[in-house]
């Protein structure tokens, strides 16, 4: 018999192609029409046997920067402890399955932290399925949707990856299709903005916001694979209020327009605001021209979409 002493899966980061905010509900969340998009920008987590005599979930986490150094300082923000997403994610799965064995976390990071990418809820999608691997508790895909669903609303769509409709608080997945590549430009800042302080302002700005629909022209666009359309059609209900928390965002949006992206928008709750440039090489004069912003600490070019969490 041969034991697994470590698994490694691969997790894509994403961006959100529409995010339409309905008002807020009576338990304080909000319904969303959430249209979301894998990019190759992708963290890491290993799970291998710890040595300690508890029993099931997660004994330990460790992190390191996989960015090539660019994001250093965001490795400061990730949580060691069981506050971490993917160890809560892995105490999940060791009640429902009853694994025996604890396991060591180990991320390698490589999406930005705190910028709307959901990196956290990534991490906790990946560590769901490298633990349900190491510990052979085989679960498909689909019975780890439900898992996902309950540690956040964006950690089931890490799962499937490519580009899917999220409705619900996003959790309630449908697939969608994609047929361009998409060239995408991420303006990343040096502060954070809280999504709950984000939502806050939004219920300010629109009380009498409508229930959220789908738009028919992105998703027309996105299957027509017509890049330009998909610019066109990009929304953020978020966007007026991310900007109205931290105005000098929209310097960021008109440095990427003035250099011809075909859409330029707030990338979830933000701060990091989100380009889409014609082709690789237009990606890269996008993002020299973004940094020219004064709010923008640092850019990345990723294409989309790719697949969700893979073991390697
Ligand atoms: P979202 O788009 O889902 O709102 P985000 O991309 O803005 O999330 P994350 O990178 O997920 O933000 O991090 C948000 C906060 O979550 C961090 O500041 C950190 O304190 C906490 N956190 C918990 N687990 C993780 C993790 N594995 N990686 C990064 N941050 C984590």
């Amino acid at each position: 018999m041969t034991t697994t002493t470590a698994v490694t899966v691969r997790v894509p980061a994403k961006v959100n192609l529409q995010l339409a905010v309905g008002p807020a509900r009576e338990d304080g969340y909000h319904d969303l029409v959430n249209v979301f998009h894998a990019v190759a920008l992708f963290d890491e987590v290993t799970v291998t046997g710890a040595r300690t005599r508890a029993t099931g979930g997660a004994a330990g986490l460790t992190a390191e920067d996989a960015s090539g150094g660019g994001l250093a300082s965001h490795l400061a923000r990730v949580p060691l402890d069981s506050s971490n997403l993917a160890w809560r994610a892995a105490d999940l799965l060791a009640r429902e399955t009853g694994a025996q064995t604890p396991v060591h976390l180990h991320l390698r990071k490589a999406i930005p932290v705190a910028g709307g990418m959901a990196g956290g809820s990534a991490d906790a999608a990946a560590a769901l399925v490298a633990c349900n691997a190491f510990w052979g508790s085989g679960l498909d895909r689909a019975a780890l949707l439900d898992p996902a669903a309950r540690l956040g609303s964006d950690v089931a769509f890490p799962l499937i990856g490519g580009t899917a409709v999220g409705t619900g608080r996003g959790e309630v997945l449908n697939p969608a299709r994609c047929s361009a590549r998409l060239h995408w430009v991420f303006a990343l800042s040096e502060g954070g903005l809280s999504t709950p302080e984000v939502f806050a302002a939004y219920d300010r700005l629109r009380p009498d916001a409508p229930e959220p629909q789908g738009d028919p022209a992105l998703m027309a666009a996105l299957a027509e694979g017509d890049a330009r359309a998909v610019g066109a059609a990009l929304s953020n209900d978020l966007q007026p209020a991310a900007l109205a928390l931290r105005p000098v965002l929209a310097e960021t949006l008109e440095a990427g327009r003035a250099a011809g992206a075909l859409g330029a928008f707030v990338s979830g709750s933000g701060p990091t605001c989100a380009f889409l440039a014609e082709s690789a090489e237009h990606a890269e004069h996008v993002a020299a021209a973004v940094r020219t912003a004064p709010d923008c600490a640092e850019t990345v070019t990723a294409h989309g979409e790719v697949p969700g969490a893979t073991v390697l």
